[in-house]
């Protein structure tokens, strides 16, 4: 079928083009995008043209409607309310197996090669040319098609703009906060970076009970929504060192320090503001180019841990819906609020040139 999508050529620039898209192969399914936000990792890869093979069709945290159901397809089927999840595991290898399918070897090689699970794309231009699919979901495009392991089945009373978050900001956020570091009522968290994945870490430390919340950002103007989202504190890092501030509101430094800017600094500031057993958590991704200066031998004098987490350690099929839950139940923010500006995919262009300006607060979400 003929579709208009937002395809990257070169780096930087994003141009909307009549496409098409080949039906769903086996263990496939075609949806009707209806909502795709934009993420800093969109952002990353338009930004330097280099995570992807070029040509692409960005986008990763789309929701809609299943429209047609490839052979084979079992869990999902036409008129199901759906989210996109670009962390499609292979339910095979070791990792697999152990339940650590977010950080399945398997899907990384498609990632790379910009394909589905058989190696191949379901995207051509309008001159028959191949594009390439971005992290198995291409989301600013009317229709995707997508593996049925990608496909999140979700509940039908659930707005399907908020949807969209729950492919990519909220599990990296509250994941990273409730599977990857169990905080406990009463812990203190520090916060570093407030995107769309850093107001999911703060509203998933109030769920958790913490005390304080300590939100860390370059931008002052991103107090409000911090708190709104749960912070007990805001420091402007750009006029205040926040290290002592940190370890004053703490007590001394905090349990559970997240860096969610993907800033190297950060890196080198939360190891410091981290209180004895302190736990970092990484969730940001740096710059590859770039090396932090780490002080290691307070890694076992202080006995801190430094942790990674992919896709806030999710088990997509039962958290996702699970989190969807907590919205609905009024325990976890209406994330409404998160979603801060709607916009048509023609306007991709300048939300991207926005979000290099620090403009964006909260989530810009492409309308269809
Ligand atoms: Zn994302
Ligand atoms: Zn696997």
């Amino acid at each position: 079928m003929k579709m208009k999508a937002a395809v990257v050529r070169e780096p930087k620039v994003i141009t909307i083009e009549e496409v098409n898209l080949a039906p769903p192969k086996e263990n496939e399914v075609l949806v009707k995008t209806h909502y795709c936000g934009y993420c800093h990792s969109d952002f990353s890869a338009v930004e330097s043209g280099q995570l992807f093979p070029i040509p692409f069709v960005t986008g990763h945290e789309a929701s809609g409607v299943v429209v047609d159901v490839g052979p084979g397809v079992k869990r999902i089927k036409k008129g199901d309310h759906v989210v996109a999840c670009w962390a499609v595991s292979c339910g095979r290898c070791k990792q697999c197996v152990k339940g650590n399918e977010y950080i399945c070897p398997e899907y990384r090689n498609f990632i790379e090669a910009g394909s589905l699970l058989d190696g191949t794309s379901r995207l051509t231009d309008a001159n028959g040319k191949p594009l390439y699919h971005s992290v198995f979901v291409s989301g600013f495009a009317e229709y995707l098609v997508i593996p049925e392991s990608g496909a999140i089945k979700l509940r039908e009373d659930f707005p399907l703009d908020q949807a969209a978050l729950l492919g990519c900001c909220v599990p990296t956020g509250l994941g990273a906060v409730i599977n990857t570091a169990n905080v406990k009522p009463g812990d203190s968290v520090a916060v570093w970076g407030i995107g769309g994945i850093g107001l999911n870490v703060l509203q998933g430390a109030k769920l958790a009970g913490a005390k304080p919340i300590i939100a860390v950002d370059i931008e002052g103007s991103k107090e409000a929504i911090a708190k709104e989202f749960g912070a007990t504190h805001f420091i402007d890092s750009s006029k205040q060192d926040p290290i002592p501030i940190v370890q004053e509101l703490s007590g001394g430094g905090v349990d559970y320090a997240f860096e969610a800017s993907g800033d190297v600094g950060a890196i080198e500031q939360i190891y410091w503001a981290l209180g004895i057993g302190g736990k970092q958590i990484q969730i940001g991704l740096q710059d590859a180019s770039k090396k932090a200066q780490l002080q290691i031998i307070f890694t076992p004098l202080h006995a801190k841990d430094i942790i990674g987490v992919m896709y806030g350690h999710v088990h997509v099929h039962t958290d996702i819906p699970a989190f969807a839950d907590l919205v609905m139940d009024k325990r976890y923010i209406d994330l409404d609020k998160l979603i801060t500006k709607k916009f048509k995919l023609e306007e991709l262009q300048s939300v991207h040139d926005a979000m290099r300006e620090h403009k964006i607060h909260g989530r810009w979400v492409c309308e269809f």
